[in-house]
């Protein structure tokens, strides 16, 4: 387990964009989580055991055994606990307003419930001041952030018309680089008549309107949102002004979505719940990641996706939280690590990693995700010796430190 680790130079290649500034050094750590398979036990997640991390400025600059850590003008030692990279949570909706405990409830008690779902969100999001919209997804973020996420993609989809949905992503563009336009997250009720309207909208004017503020578009494919057509055309349009595709895919059914994800090639397709064996086979000869959501079939009690099969595929498989409030009202990416090795058979290694370099490469990053020099140096410190227990010991809040771009945050 322990081969030696040649211990990285700090005049590394991408030390020229770093930011001068103070150095930390982080010793005594159990496991280090690198995802470097250049590093430690040259597994997937670059295991270092009795490691040490050192971060200048913004950046992670050195990574070894912690007998031979450089000195720094700061030092802290980790007491034998793990550190790992800071989630990268690929996947919520947090511009929202309103609740839907009630819906949740009668979901969970077995009793029918008619009301609006999305359009509940929709009516109070439109409703909502800015401000009330700023404080709840800084609410959610912040929630997030205790929890070890330190990058986290978030998008609009509760506005629905051109004002509504540019403000969601003007606001969101203020706290994360990761904004997503969906526009398209279902028809807009004022257009439920005639959904070629909205799609003329969603692709036209709101596009227009929105693309200044996104970096991403994404579409909801599936029976009772949008088809394989539609949702070709949108992201079609979106691609054309500078926004690079991303889906909800096969969540409910199956459908065309993976494939146009891997045609189009999406940086990632979401859910990937229902697959046929050709949608695998797409998935594992693409560069689209299969972004699993499990916190959705947690709540609506559904059949959980399949990542053994991903995995065994060769698949790159991402795990991210989906936060939002109809259907999966969590931002803990530890949660949906435990439920995914314990209901869709991924290991622990395998789950970590899909929380951190999973999330990274399903948005295309390649800054974020691991500790490795050259890394910005987003970390999470566990109250714990590995990141084994991140799922050996579900709900119990193990994340005691977190830093961000090399500022500690909690
Ligand atoms: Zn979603």
């Amino acid at each position: 387990m322990n081969t030696p680790t040649t211990p990285s130079s700090p005049a590394g290649p991408n030390q020229a964009n770093s930011t001068t500034g103070t150095t930390t050094v982080i010793t005594n750590i159990g496991t280090l989580v690198t995802n470097d398979p250049s590093l430690g036990d040259h597994s997937p997640l670059g295991l270092i055991q009795d490691a040490a991390v050192v971060i200048e400025g913004d950046r992670v600059v050195w990574t070894g055994e912690s007998s031979k850590a450089p000195t720094t003008d700061n030092a802290l030692d980790a007491g034998g606990r793990a550190v790992l990279p800071g989630f990268v949570d690929s996947h919520s909706h947090l511009v929202f307003a309103g609740d839907r405990t009630a819906e949740f409830n009668a979901r969970m008690s077995g009793r029918p419930y008619t009301a609006g779902g999305i359009r509940t969100t929709v009516a109070a999001t439109r409703a909502a001041s800015d401000r009330e919209l700023e404080a709840n997804l800084t609410r959610y973020l912040d929630e997030a952030l205790r929890q070890g996420t330190t990058t986290m993609e978030t998008k609009s989809g509760y506005g629905l018309t051109v004002a509504d949905e540019a403000r969601a992503l003007r606001l969101a563009a203020r706290h994360t680089d990761e904004t997503t336009y969906l526009g398209a997250h279902i028809v807009a009720p004022d257009h439920a008549d005639d959904p070629a309207a909205y799609v003329a909208l969603v692709t036209g004017e709101m596009l227009d309107a929105c693309a200044p503020h996104a970096r991403w578009i994404d579409v909801f494919c599936e029976k009772g949102a949008f088809d394989g057509d539609q949702a070709r055309a949108i992201l079609t349009a979106g691609r054309a002004k500078g926004l690079h595709p991303r889906i909800h895919a096969n969540q409910l059914t199956h459908g065309p979505g993976v494939q146009l994800a891997v045609e189009l090639d999406a940086a990632s397709a979401d859910h990937c719940t229902h697959l046929t064996d050709a949608d695998v086979d797409a998935l594992a000869s693409g560069d689209t990641v299969a972004t699993l959501l499990p916190g959705a079939e947690f709540s609506t009690r559904a059949p959980w996706p399949d990542a053994r099969r991903l995995l065994d595929a060769g698949v790159t498989v991402a795990l991210s939280t989906d936060c939002n409030p109809g259907s999966s009202f969590t931002s803990s990416v530890p949660f949906c690590i435990a439920l995914a090795v314990r209901d869709m058979g991924m290991t622990p290694d395998e789950a970590v990693w899909a929380a951190t370099a999973g999330g990274a490469a399903a948005l295309r990053r390649t800054d974020v995700g691991r500790v490795a020099p050259g890394a910005q140096a987003d970390l999470v410190l566990l109250d714990a010796p590995s990141h084994v227990h991140l799922a050996y010991r579900p709900g119990v809040p193990l994340v005691t430190g977190v830093w961000r771009k090399g500022v500690r945050e909690v």
